[in-house]
C-alpha cells in the first residue's frame, strides 16, 4: 500500500492552459479585457445564467466592488455570517460599514435567516451570504427578509459555481454574486474572481469601477471615442494571462465537476455506518439544493475528538484541515463589528468541523485510503 501523503486539495491541470498562455504571450496583448477575458466571461454566463459577469482579480475584489456599488458607508450595517472567510467581512468593513455578525444553521453551516431577523436594524443595508461547500443557504428566508426590510443580498459564491437552489443557479439569486478562482476552488486561474449582476445600472457602474474609474469598457466597444475618468474605482480587471488559464479550466468544467462528485459520493456512501457508531455528523444537502462538491466535511462530537481525528489521519498520511475562526471572535471582528446575539452554532461548528481531501483527480485508490483511514478511527 502506498504511504504517500494525500493532499487536501490539488488544482486540476486543464489541457489548453499552456497553449492559451502561449497565445497571449505571443500576441503582445496580456493586459485585461482581451479575447480570453471575453471567452471565459461567456462561459461563466452560460454556467450561471447571469445576465452580466465581470472577471475580477479575486473574489475579494468582486466583494469590494459589491461594497462600492451598494454605496456602503460608515452609517451602514452589513450582516455577515460569523462562520465565514475573512474577505466576506473585510470587503464591507473597508467601506467603513459596521459588520453585524449573525449565527448559522448548524445543519448546513450557512447564515440562518432566523438569526438575521434578530439583528436587522434600520441601518442594515446589505446581507452577505455564503453557500458553504457549494450547498445553498436558505434563500427563501433571506430573500423574504430582504424584501421586507429593503436590504441588498450579496452572495459570496466562492464555493458554488454551478450549484443550484430550487433549480436556480447560485450567484444570481441576490442583488450581486461573486466567484473565486483561487487555486483551491473548483475552477481556478491562480488568483481570480468574478462579479455576477443582473441590474443594468449597476452593470454600467461596475464596468467603470473595475477599470480605475474610467469608461474604457465603453471605449473598447466603440461607444465613445476616448475614455476618461468617470467615477471612483480601482484596478480590479485581471490580465489576459489569468483569463487564458481560466478559459482552459472552464472548457473542462464538466470533467472537473464529475471528478469532484465521484469523490464526494464515495465518502457519502462509505461513511454513514462509521459515523453513526462514532457520533460523527456527516455533511448533508437539503433536497431542494444541488451542491458543487467543493467540500466534504465531517463534524466530530467535540473539539478534542476533532483534533484527535485530524492527528490520527495525519499519522496515516491524510491531510484533513479545519477552517474559519469565527469572525465575531477574531481580533478585527471585535474591533470592526458587532455581535448583538452570541453565535453559538458558529463557535461549535468551527470547533468540530474537518474537511477530507477532495479534488477532481484524486485516484480511486487514494479515496479508498482516506476512507480506510477515517473508518479506522473510533471514539
Ligand atoms: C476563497 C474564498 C474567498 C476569497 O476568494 P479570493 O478569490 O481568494 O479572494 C471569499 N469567500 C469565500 C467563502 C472563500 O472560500
Amino acid at each position: 500500500m502506498s504511504t504517500e501523503r494525500i493532499l487536501f486539495s490539488r488544482p486540476h491541470r486543464a489541457q489548453r492552459e499552456l497553449v492559451n498562455l502561449e497565445a497571449v504571450l505571443g500576441s503582445d496583448h496580456s493586459h485585461g479585457d482581451g479575447p480570453f477575458t471575453a471567452a471565459a466571461t461567456a462561459k461563466l454566463k452560460a454556467i450561471t445564467e447571469a445576465p452580466h459577469a465581470l472577471l475580477t482579480t479575486s473574489c475579494t475584489s468582486a466583494l469590494e466592488m459589491a461594497g462600492l456599488l451598494l454605496e456602503l458607508g460608515p452609517d451602514d450595517e452589513v450582516i455577515v455570517p460569523s462562520f465565514a472567510f475573512t474577505s466576506t467581512a473585510t470587503s464591507m468593513a473597508l467601506r467603513g460599514a459596521t459588520c453585524v455578525f449573525a449565527d448559522i444553521d448548524p445543519e448546513t453551516g450557512n447564515l440562518d435567516p432566523a438569526a438575521v431577523a434578530r439583528v436587522v436594524t434600520a441601518r442594515t443595508k446589505a446581507v452577505v451570504v455564503i453557500h458553504y461547500g457549494g450547498v445553498a443557504a436558505d434563500m427563501a428566508g433571506l430573500l423574504e427578509l430582504a424584501a421586507a426590510h429593503g436590504f441588498a443580498v450579496v452572495e459570496d459564491n466562492a464555493h458554488g459555481l454551478g450549484g443550484r437552489w430550487r433549480g436556480r443557479p447560485l450567484g444570481t439569486l441576490g442583488t450581486l454574486g461573486t466567484l473565486s478562482f483561487h487555486d483551491t476552488k473548483n475552477v481556478h486561474c491562480g488568483e481570480g474572481g468574478a462579479l455576477l449582476l443582473s441590474d443594468e445600472i449597476l452593470m454600467a457602474r461596475a464596468e467603470i469601477i473595475r477599470e480605475k474609474g474610467t469608461d474604457r469598457a465603453r471605449f473598447l466597444r466603440g461607444a465613445v471615442d476616448k475614455y476618461s475618468w468617470q467615477d471612483i474605482g480601482s484596478s480590479y480587471l485581471p490580465s489576459e494571462l489569468n483569463a487564458a488559464v481560466l478559459d482552459a479550466q472552464l472548457d473542462e468544467f464538466d470533467l472537473i465537476q464529475t471528478g469532484r462528485h465521484r469523490v464526494w459520493h464515495a465518502y457519502a456512501t462509505a461513511l454513514p455506518e462509521w459515523a453513526r457508531r462514532n457520533d460523527i455528523r456527516l455533511m448533508t444537502v437539503p433536497a431542494d439544493r444541488e451542491h458543487t462538491a467543493h467540500l466534504y466535511y465531517l463534524r466530530a462530537p467535540s473539539e478534542r475528538r476533532r483534533d484527535d481525528l485530524i492527528r490520527h489521519l495525519a499519522g496515516l498520511g491524510v491531510s484533513a484541515p479545519f477552517h474559519y475562526v469565527p469572525l465575531d471572535s477574531s481580533p478585527a471582528g471585535l474591533k470592526l463589528g458587532r455581535t448583538p446575539v452570541p453565535c453559538a452554532h458558529s463557535a461549535e461548528f468551527s470547533a468540530t468541523v474537518l474537511r477530507l481531501p477532495l479534488w477532481p483527480d484524486l485516484a480511486d485508490e487514494q479515496v479508498e485510503r482516506v476512507i480506510d483511514a477515517v473508518t479506522a478511527f473510533t471514539v
